[in-house]
């Protein structure tokens, strides 16, 4: 079989890449060395949450934005064209400062996005009618009404169907051990022992990017980022949106599961659950939300974001040629999937690199080694 693309990485990135370039017309396959989403994609919170885990202005603040307006049209999509509900949920984010803590970082927060007309509310003194579950001891709650929450599970659920659908071959179980090249230019992958050829290869492996690059004399690093998670469940959930306190946030799913996360450690690549985080996340959320005490414990998992030393992602044409990457998202693969998929399908199919991708280059690695 002849491929115009081949994807290595069966995450939210990769095949979010693969359903665009398949609906314009593409020979796509991917390869994914266990099933699809078993990564960080099916253990994220789904959180679409941009201003919240913003600190200033810039490209990739916009990047996010722009993603985030993109999103309630991706899930509808995405849900007709699988017939999967991904669970779009639009109530909003709400951000508590409890009593104790210093305000002053979160309302330097809130000023420069009021300042710069982003959708931002104090609603400090509405607080127990919109959200009666919270602790009494709050002192502050400023409500980000775009923020907004997919269920991301079921979002790679969808993405499976649509883009199988659409035409891609996914190949499941399929590691990918090195980049073929001829003459210099990367022809293919091999996987299993098997060679496979293809005009174009993008390398979306999450956490596990840099050593297929690396053999290549790219010297990129992705780091893994470990995030542990709880998922609990009560009669009837406390809450009705997405809370956020200094250091946990809850997340109300449909089915009635309440997500508690998230840590962010750099150990490597071991996946684990530890008592002391767990500890430590129960123990926040119980904090915001004292209801939750009651709650029983249905589920715990970890999974590995993939950073960057910048934390910035890595979007784009790789300096091998026929070689691109699209990887390093971090916290937010989830919410910046729409947008990295349409630009690099763009970019691809006008064999021309948007304008929008320059600021998460590669180029900008040698940049920080000269600095
Ligand atoms: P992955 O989902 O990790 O996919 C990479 C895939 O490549 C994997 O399936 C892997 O098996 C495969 N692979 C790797 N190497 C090879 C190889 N050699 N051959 C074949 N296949 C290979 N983001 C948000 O936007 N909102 C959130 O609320 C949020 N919460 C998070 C909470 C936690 C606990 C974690 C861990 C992450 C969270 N994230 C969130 C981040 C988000 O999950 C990631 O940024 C996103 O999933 C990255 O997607 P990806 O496709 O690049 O990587």
């Amino acid at each position: 079989m002849s491929r115009d693309v081949i994807i290595v990485g069966g995450g939210v990135i990769g095949c979010s890449i693969a359903w665009r370039l398949a609906q314009a017309g593409l020979r796509v396959t991917i390869f994914e060395r266990g099933r699809v989403g078993c990564e960080a994609s099916r253990a994220a919170a789904g959180m679409l949450t941009p201003q919240g885990g913003a600190t200033g202005p810039g490209a990739f603040f916009d990047l996010c934005l722009r993603s985030r307006a993109m999103y309630r049209r991706f899930a509808d999509e995405l849900s007709e064209a699988s017939g999967v509900d991904v669970e779009y949920k639009d109530e909003g984010t709400l951000f508590v400062v409890l009593r104790g803590e210093d305000e002053a970082d979160k309302i330097k927060w809130a000023q420069w996005q009021i300042e710069a007309g982003l959708p931002i509310e104090d609603v400090s003194n509405d607080l127990y009618r919109i959200e009666p579950a919270v602790t009494k001891s709050a002192t502050r709650a400023i409500f980000l009404p775009e923020e907004h929450q997919v269920e991301n599970r079921r979002l790679m659920d969808a993405l499976e169907v649509a883009m199988t659908q659409a035409g891609v071959e996914l190949k499941q179980g399929a590691d990918v051990t090195a980049l073929t090249t001829d003459h210099g230019n990367v022809s293919g992958v091999e996987s299993n022992g098997e060679r496979f050829a293809c005009g174009l290869v993008i390398v979306a492996a999450g956490a596990w990017s840099s050593p297929l690059l690396k053999a290549l004399g790219l010297n990129i690093e992705v780091i893994p980022a470990l995030g542990q998670m709880i998922a609990v469940r009560s009669a009837k959930s406390p809450i009705s949106r997405v809370l956020h306190a200094s250091d946990v946030y809850i997340v109300p799913r449909s089915d009635g599961r309440i997500l508690i996360g998230a840590t962010v450690e750099y150990a490597g690549f071991q996946k684990v659950i530890k008592v002391g985080a767990t500890r430590h996340l129960l123990n926040s959320a119980v904090e915001l939300v004292p209801s939750l005490d009651g709650a029983e414990i249905v589920e715990t998992w970890s999974g590995l974001r993939p950073d960057t030393v910048d934390h910035l992602p890595i979007i784009g044409q790789s300096g091998a040629r026929n070689l691109w990457l699209a990887t390093g998202h971090f916290r937010n693969g989830i919410l910046l999937a729409p947008l990295t998929a349409n630009l690099i399908a763009e970019s691809i199919i006008n064999r021309r690199t948007s304008n929008e991708l320059r600021p998460f280059g590669v180029e900008r690695f040698s940049l920080l080694t000269n600095d």
